[in-house]
């Protein structure tokens, strides 16, 4: 269990503070809009109505107590970045901060995020390449280069096995796991044999998913 201070309760941080809760994380909620922190506190520990650019407030908090700072203040700029400076000034262990600009990206992390997320940039990649590619049920970016997608099975695989089919050699891909009637089993062993209606998940260089998918 993690000790999370989430400021900024617009869509993006109560969906933060409903996930944190569904974790059982503690989260104390923060928002200058008092509406704001009513709508998040069923789901969090304590709810504080409050401004996160101003020092007296941030230092009030605490904030070397909590393992976490997540800053979700969105389109207003000044105050995610001034929020972010102060939280790092007076010790936040790990601040991340939501950009929703590049340019964003590049300030916060100069200016005391550990991390920066960029909702609107990384779901609208990952809804691009969901679904313009057949039978792609999932996929992660673990690098610019290489990423894990979740994928039905061919169907020339299916009573066949992992060696038999030699995977590794013909595809350059490495079968992480498969999902069977909605049960993961990870690591597949050697002899494992594919089901009808079974996906996998195939780890890889985006070149050879990319053959592999369109195979
Ligand atoms: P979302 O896209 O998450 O719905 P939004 O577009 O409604 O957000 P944002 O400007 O991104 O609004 O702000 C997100 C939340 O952060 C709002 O609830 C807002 O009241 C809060 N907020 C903005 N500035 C501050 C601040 N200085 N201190 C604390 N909370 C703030």
């Amino acid at each position: 269990m993690k000790n999370v201070l989430l400021i900024g309760l617009g869509r993006f941080g109560r969906h933060a503070a409903m996930k944190l809760h569904d974790l059982k994380h503690q989260v104390m909620a923060v928002d200058i809009d008092e509406e704001k922190v009513n709508e998040v506190l069923p789901y969090v520990t304590s709810g504080v109505i409050g401004d996160g650019t101003s020092e007296q407030f941030i230092q009030s908090l605490g904030v070397r107590n909590f393992d976490l700072c997540i800053v979700a203040i969105g389109d207003n700029f000044q105050s995610s970045l001034e929020t972010t400076a102060l939280l790092k000034e007076n010790g936040a262990k790990f601040v991340v901060s939501r950009a929703s600009r590049d340019v964003h990206r590049k300030f916060l992390l100069h200016n005391g995020a550990d991390s920066v997320v960029y909702p609107e940039k990384q779901m609208a990649s990952w809804t691009a390449v969901r679904y313009t590619a057949d039978h792609v049920f999932d996929y992660i970016q673990l690098t610019d280069d290489f990423s894990i997608y979740e994928t039905s099975v061919p169907n020339e695989w299916i009573g066949r096995t992992i060696v038999d089919l030699r995977v590794r050699q013909q595809h350059q891909i490495n079968i992480l796991a498969v999902k069977y009637m909605g049960k993961l089993e990870p690591m597949p062993a050697a002899d494992h044999v594919f089901r009808k209606g079974e996906t996998i998940f195939v780890m890889g260089s985006n070149k050879s998913l990319s053959r592999f998918l369109k195979a």
